[in-house]
């Protein structure tokens, strides 16, 4: 399968309403991006897709929603203030700032500015990412609060007490989902690199002995949730890091990557966070941070495995993996191929006319699909045109209503992916929708 062109993605997402750049009407604003009617229904999915898999399936996983304003003390605890930072580096020609760490050297070895060519840029120093901001009327020190950059930490100060409330003994985990924020040097490539953007991040506390195997258990796992949601493997690597690339608290790290247009780039990266994340918020706070083994008297520090995606990284991900054309009766015809739990409507209900006698049914099926599914309802242009609107945002289903519709109480169900069309009693719909949108609990449906 080829690999679309980020433009075609990203015209396809302004021009459907899934992605827009922020406040446009005054020129844009600093490469943040909003999701629109159709995008937002997609990141919805995206993260009920994670979720689902990450607690729902599991009872041994357990949610979280943590606060995004936080207190510095956390972040000095857990190292942030001290090394989440990028190396930052200056052209003295062009005044452009560039992540050191993200410049090809040229053949002489030397550091080349992008955008000018200059070889005058000014040593690397180390820029922290957190947004810092006040809280209170008064900007000083004593009211500094960061924006979190990461989710996780608050699955670590939160630890004792969902341990105390949910009961659960390692193995057990932590799940988030929720915005992020980091002051990128250089963010780009569309909504890969964003300074606002959302996590899914799993912190999954195991016995120390075991984290080794949990490690490997999580990098498959992660690799199968992508698969199993329509990325072809292909598309898809898992990467080692190496030594001196690891975090400031990671004993190994792998990173689910994905195939973009412009070459492999990080989806998730599973980490070994070890035990430094619990051993520095006990030793800052004075609060023992341990799991106590009531049946053998045990007490230990658990190690911690964390596989931390990106949802909006992610979205763009399934996205590109999906946008497909083909030929359909002599014509081209542009589609996104997208799993049904991700595609931002389900099921598209179409009138074949406006006529005011097939409205009314066309609505009773409405009424009867939207408690099942994400619904699109239009009635406007020819039906073929209506087709192709729908193949291209990726609705996995169309539901003509035509006249015939009238007399027998029948209507037509369309597939996106084979343009193949059955007719079905509406009085069988729901069950024949349900099943083959393979919706929790749906039963399969009749050939
Ligand atoms: P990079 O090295 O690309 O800056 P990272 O390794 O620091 O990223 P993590 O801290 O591992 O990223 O974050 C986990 C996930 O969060 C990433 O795999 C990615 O999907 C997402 N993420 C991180 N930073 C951004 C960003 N600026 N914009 C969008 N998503 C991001």
């Amino acid at each position: 399968m080829a690999t679309p062109d980020m433009e075609d993605i990203v015209r396809l997402c302004k021009q459907r309403g899934f992605v827009f750049p922020s406040a446009e009407i005054y020129g844009g604003f600093r490469s943040t991006y909003d999701y629109g009617p159709l995008g937002s229904l997609m990141l919805r999915n995206v993260k009920e897709a994670w979720w689902r898999s990450m607690v729902q399936l599991r009872d041994e996983v357990v949610g979280l929603d943590a606060a995004v304003l936080s207190s510095p003390r956390i972040w000095e605890a857990s190292g942030h203030l001290a090394n989440f930072t990028d190396p930052l580096v200056d052209c003295r020609n062009c005044n452009e700032r560039w992540r050191a760490d993200h410049l090809e050297p040229a053949e002489d070895g030397r550091l080349h500015c992008p955008n000018c060519g200059s070889t005058d840029l000014t040593e690397a120093r180390a820029f922290n990412l957190m947004f810092k901001t006040h809280v209170g009327p008064v900007e000083d020190e004593a009211n500094a609060a960061y924006l979190r950059p990461e989710t996780a930490q608050g699955h670590f100060v939160n630890f004792l007490s969902v341990l105390q409330t949910s009961r659960k003994r390692p193995p057990f985990g932590i799940a988030q989902i929720g915005k992020s924020f980091r002051n990128e040097i250089t963010p780009g490539n569309f909504v890969f690199r964003t300074r606002e953007f959302e996590q899914m991040e799993l912190e999954y506390f195991v016995p120390p002995a075991d984290a080794d195997e949990w490690f490997a258990y999580w990098c498959q796992e992660r690799m199968r949730w992508y698969v199993e949601l329509g990325i072809p493997a292909e598309l898809l690597r898992l990467r080692q890091h190496e030594r001196a690339e690891l975090s400031h608290y990671s004993a190994g790290t792998a990173d689910v990557e994905f195939r973009f247009p412009w070459g492999w780039g990080e989806l998730e990266g599973v980490a070994n966070r070890t035990d430094y994340d619990l051993r520095a918020h006990a030793e800052a706070s004075g609060t023992r941070l341990e799991y106590f083994d009531q049946a053998t008297g045990e007490r230990y520090v658990p190690y911690v495995i964390e596989p931390a995606a990106g949802a909006t990284r992610t979205m763009m991900a399934f996205l590109i993996a999906a946008f497909d054309s083909d030929e359909v009766g002599g014509e081209t015809r542009s589609l996104l191929r997208l799993d049904p739990r991700l595609a931002p409507y389900q099921v598209a209900v179409l009138p074949l006319s406006r006529k005011e006698t097939l409205v009314p049914v066309a609505r009773e099926v409405l009424g009867l699909l939207q408690p099942l599914a994400m619904c699109d309802y239009d009635e406007t242009q020819s039906i073929g045109r209506r087709y192709r609107r729908q193949d291209e945002i990726g609705t996995p289903l169309c539901v003509t209503v035509d006249f015939d519709s009238l007399e027998d109480r029948a209507v037509t169900i369309r597939d996106r992916d084979t343009t193949a069309q059955v007719r079905v009693p509406i009085d069988r719909l729901a069950a024949e929708v349900t099943g083959r949108l393979g919706l929790p609990g749906a039963v399969p449906p009749a050939q």
